[in-house]
């Protein structure tokens, strides 16, 4: 295949320091910063992403050209598809794995539930049954999600609480890829470290997040709906700047274990581990309308309403001290002023 004459002709993936890694979702909004942030540091970059419509592939194909510029190929492709998986290890013994590929967004889960079996759990077991039989095995970082807190009222939420009742498809596809790493890391020994990240934001964001379509239809004059969840107020979310979410990704990576197993056959204990990546600095939304308005100069249209079963929680609220203890995390951008 072309791309393969591409990744074996360049030096664009070969690492200095000895460090390969291969970014799913790398044309993603996260997988783009952290794919650029490993590149600057030096790290061997692979990106492999199917490009799919769930927004505007061609914000995906602007992040790609940005990479490319930045010296990061994006393989085309789907984490389903085990030929290309095994032919990319193939081509390079990569030793470590960023999964950001997933299906993302609650809503969009009542209409489409195939895709988030498809990519949330179809294609982590697809990656992990490769990751599994390379060798090296590489130590895996992979995205789980702060949704998988679901409907728990105990805040801050800490990696010890309860995660059994999942509000939506997408959280309930996340849940599942913690106890298939589980079981990956129980029987091949793969090291295994799953990061929640909480509602992330920033440059080459999502269009559909909150911040986007509250500006919008902000802007077109639209009314904003402001939910209010039975006993909790308004709705408020833990927004995580990026580029913490990034140096999150980075020290995971860092302090990820060497996987012990190569080859498929276990031969001795690896990490499994899971951190909350936030922010610890919870913003209602209706904060958030009220930023808006002053950032736009346009008073926005509110409507208050009883926040519906549509997937969404009440609120998130992350306890952060195991991420500061064991990866360094440090979220620096912390107030919204
Ligand atoms: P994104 O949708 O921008 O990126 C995901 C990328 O994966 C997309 O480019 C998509 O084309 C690709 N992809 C999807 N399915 C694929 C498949 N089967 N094969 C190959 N590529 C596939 O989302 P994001 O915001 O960058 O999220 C990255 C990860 O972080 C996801 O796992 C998401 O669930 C998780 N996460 C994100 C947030 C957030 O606020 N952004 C919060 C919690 C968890």
């Amino acid at each position: 295949p072309a791309w393969e004459k591409r990744v074996r002709s360049s030096a664009r993936i070969r690492s200095r320091n000895g460090i390969s890694v291969l970014v799913t979702g790398a044309a993603g909004f996260v997988g783009t910063h952290v794919s650029a942030a490993l590149k600057r540091r030096g790290d061997g970059v692979l990106g492999l992403d199917n490009f799919n419509d769930y927004y505007d592939p061609s914000l995906k194909r602007a992040r790609q050209a940005f990479l490319e510029r930045s010296g990061v190929f994006i393989v085309e492709g789907d984490i389903n598809d085990s030929a290309l998986l095994r032919k990319l290890f193939e081509v390079v013994a990569f030793t470590h794995v960023m999964h950001l590929a997933a299906q993302a967004g609650v809503r969009y889960a009542m209409e489409n539930p195939g895709s988030y079996v498809h990519s949330n759990i179809a294609g982590f077991v697809s990656l992990l049954e490769i990751c599994k039989s390379a060798n090296p095995q590489p130590a895996i970082v992979w995205a789980s999600s702060s949704s998988v807190y679901g409907l728990n009222t105990k805040v801050p939420f800490s990696e010890k609480d309860r995660t059994d009742q999942p509000a939506s498809l997408y959280a309930a596809t996340k849940k599942a890829g913690e106890e298939i790493a589980h079981t990956y890391n129980h029987i091949y020994g793969l090291s295994l470290t799953g990061l929640r990240f909480f509602t992330v934001y920033g440059p080459w964001g999502r269009p559909d997040m909150a911040y986007f379509f509250f500006t919008r239809d902000i802007l077109k004059g639209k009314s904003i709906p402001i939910f209010e969840a039975a006993n909790h107020g308004t709705v408020a979310r833990d927004f995580t700047y990026i580029d913490d979410i990034v140096k999150g990704c980075l020290g995971a990576l860092d302090t990820a274990e060497k996987s012990t197993g190569s080859g498929g056959k276990k031969k001795g204990p690896a990490q499994l581990r899971v951190y909350n990546l936030g922010n610890t600095w919870p913003v209602p939304v209706s904060d958030l309308v009220s930023i808006l308005e002053r950032l736009l100069k346009v008073n926005a249209k509110r409507k208050l309403m009883k926040l519906p079963r549509n997937g969404d929680v009440p609120f998130t609220h992350a306890n952060i001290s195991l991420a500061q203890r064991e990866l360094g995390y440090k979220p620096t951008i912390c107030r919204v002023v």
